[in-house]
């Protein structure tokens, strides 16, 4: 384990996750590489051979990963482009923080911890909260103040955590729990900062390659908020390749949302700084952050990959959320969609042909209030006759 930014070596974790300097930190195998063969089980587990967990440690799993790639049929011609869309919506809680949250609280038992702590726009504190029930761990989750999707809080409740809102946004209620969990030594941090969150994270790749049939898309298009996600996905290909599996690394492209998009900045002016945004606003709560915390880790992913970073405004986001839907039958939270959005400004860069895989990250129906219902304008019958005149 070692510092990202100043390359500082740890043999555990900081009670903060991250290291003094502030950088964020990775995992790095340096020995033992796993085979193809070594690849048994389904899930995230099946790939515990690249991951750092003692095998004496006894998983906190709900088997979690193992999601569809679904190849769509009519969103885009078919004969233009392969385009997969990988559905993390069905992971246990709805989004592909579990594939995460499994390693870090598995982790966070093997070092005896009890209590789990984040920060979130809502899909993580649904993730740590049922984990941590899983695990007999208590969970502690600080949200924004504002609008937070109501599925997730619900989610948060009814497994049981500690909810505490912040007077402020997400920026603000992470910078708030970094400073209670620095002092803490009880607390164990799953924000996406936790490089074992990375590091389960990662397996959607692995996934990916087994899932296409031992291949590699030439592109991965995903929503991008505090840029763990992005990182975790060029961790696992740039890994395969690294082990011999795999011959070359696909492209990634970060998507954010134009009113929260501090790194697609940094991407597009050719800068070497982010300079964090105060008050971002998008529709896509799970990536409406100013100051991503991975930041450094997912420009790498970028310019390493030769991929880009793109914005989308809302009003793209919640046409692609509603064409995913209505084309393909998968119903996404609107980060999500981000990737879908993209598409369109993607026509001069992605050649005809290409396989492209966009990260449908967490389930629709946890925010629904999104989507505009107008119930009391929905036709009302009460007998056959009047379905027929209606008809
Ligand atoms: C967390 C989340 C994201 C953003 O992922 P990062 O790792 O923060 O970039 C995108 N979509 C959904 C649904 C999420 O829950
Ligand atoms: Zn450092």
């Amino acid at each position: 384990m070692h510092c990202f930014e100043c390359g500082k070596e740890y043999g555990e974790e900081p009670a903060s996750s991250l290291c003094d300097c502030g950088g964020v930190l990775e995992l790095v195998l340096n020995e033992n590489f796993p085979t193809i063969d070594d690849f048994r089980g389904v899930g995230v587990w099946r790939y515990s051979s690249a991951l750092p967990i003692s095998r004496r440690i006894q998983s906190v799993t709900m088997d979690e990963g193992n999601t569809p790639l679904i190849r769509t049929k009519n969103l885009v011609p078919e004969r233009e482009l392969q385009l997969f869309v990988k559905n993390e919506g069905q992971n246990p809680t709805g989004s592909f923080k579990d594939r995460g949250m499994t390693v870090a609280v598995t982790r966070a038992r093997g070092i005896g911890a009890n209590t789990l702590v984040c920060a979130s726009t809502g899909n993580t504190s649904a993730s740590a909260a049922a984990y941590a029930a899983r695990a007999g761990m208590r969970a502690m989750v600080f949200v924004p103040s504002g609008k937070i999707a109501g599925g997730k809080l619900v989610q948060a409740i009814i497994h049981g955590a500690k909810v505490i809102r912040v007077n402020g946004d997400f920026d603000a209620s992470l910078e708030i729990m970094m400073e209670e969990a620095g002092k803490r030594k009880d607390l164990y941090v799953v924000n996406s900062l936790n490089p074992f969150r990375i590091e389960g994270q990662k397996t959607g790749a692995f996934e990916i390659f087994e899932q296409l049939g031992k291949k590699v898309p030439d592109y991965v298009i995903l929503p991008v908020g505090n840029a763990g996600n992005i990182s975790a996905y060029w961790k696992g290909f740039s890994e395969l390749k690294k082990w011999g599996i795999i011959e070359r690394t696909p492209r990634m492209i970060g998507v954010q949302a134009a009113g929260a998009s501090p790194l697609a900045e940094v991407f597009l002016k050719g800068k070497d700084d982010l300079v964090k945004w105060k008050n971002p606003e998008t529709v896509a709560s799970a990536i409406r952050i100013g100051n991503p915390v991975s930041w450094r880790k997912a420009l790498t992913a970028v310019r390493d990959s030769g991929g880009r970073l793109l914005t989308v405004t809302d009003s793209e986001i919640l046409k692609a959320q509603r064409d995913l839907a209505s084309k393909e039958g998968i119903f996404v939270e609107p980060a999500s969609a981000a990737p879908i959005a993209a598409l369109r400004h993607l026509r001069d860069v992605i050649e005809k042909n290409s396989s492209v895989v966009c990260i449908a990250t967490g389930n629709g129906l946890k925010d629904q209030g999104v989507v505009p219902v107008d119930s009391e304008n929905l036709p009302l019958i009460s007998s056959l006759k009047e379905l027929e005149q209606y008809l």
